[in-house]
């Protein structure tokens, strides 16, 4: 496992040599249990009527980075200023992580990323041999 030091050492070079990322779209990942799983459809569902947003299927099986089980929220840069601050506000006690996406992952998941809730150990891993 990658810890958050190493992460920003392997980065720091590429992050002092670019001068403008470009941020193609962005993904929020709303996580969830067994516990959790019917305010995750709620909010789910208040997503895809309020916003232009595409939803991804549930993943109840750990998929890439992610820890727990989740659904992907994908939405154009133009709508970061309405999605997230409904997340915030919405988003019923889950776990969020929102990152862009710039081409990188590991950067995107691991250093350009903001977190609503608890921030949770993603599998950076996973994301390092991409
Ligand atoms: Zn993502």
């Amino acid at each position: 496992m990658l810890d958050s030091d190493n992460i920003f050492d392997t980065l720091r070079y590429k992050q002092m040599t670019e001068d403008t990322i470009a941020i193609a779209s962005f993904h929020a990942h709303v996580y969830y249990d067994t516990e959790t799983r019917e305010a995750a459809a709620h909010v789910r569902e208040e997503l895809g009527t309020l916003f232009e947003v595409q939803l991804g299927r549930w993943r109840d099986e750990l998929v890439g980075p992610h820890p727990k089980s989740m659904y992907q929220v994908a939405f154009s840069p133009n709508q970061f200023a309405e999605v997230v601050p409904w997340l915030m506000l919405h988003r019923q006690g889950l776990d969020v992580l929102v990152h862009p996406n710039t081409g990188d992952a590991l950067a995107d998941h691991a250093v350009h990323s903001l977190w609503l809730g608890e921030k949770l150990e993603l599998n950076l891993e996973v994301l390092k041999t991409l």
